[in-house]
Parts: structure tokens; sequence; C-alpha cells
């Protein structure tokens, strides 16, 4: 097993590369999806950045696929 300190070190590091990935992306394409705290947000495909809140037409449409 690995000791907390090295993994705790390793997610730092993933953390910092997943926010330097969505710095870079353009958020193309974009989708709502359902976080952890179980409200719909608008998240991007490519790299799941949370872009913000859905409208409710938006809402209504992702209900009603
Ligand atoms: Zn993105």
């Amino acid at each position: 097993m690995e000791d907390i300190k090295n993994l705790n070190k390793k997610l730092k590091i993933l953390k910092k590369e997943i926010k330097d990935f969505q710095k870079k992306c353009p958020h193309q394409t974009k989708s709502i999806k359902v976080i952890e705290t179980g409200t719909p947000r608008i998240v991007c495909d490519v790299c799941e950045a949370l872009l913000g809140w859905p409208t409710k037409k938006e809402l209504d449409s992702w209900l009603n696929r």
C-alpha cells in the first residue's frame, strides 16, 4: 500500500493537470449531467468542467429525452 502522503501528492498533481486541461479546453460539446450533489448542471463532454446551470427549457427537453 502506498503512503498517504504520496497519494495526496499525486492527487494534487492530478488536480492541477485536470485544471490545466479544463483551461485549455474550448468546451465545444456540452451536455446536462447530474453531478455529485444530485443537481443537473451543464458539463463539458470533453473535460467535464462545470459550465453553469441549464435553463428551464434545456432542463425540460433533457427530462423529456
Ligand atoms: Zn471542456
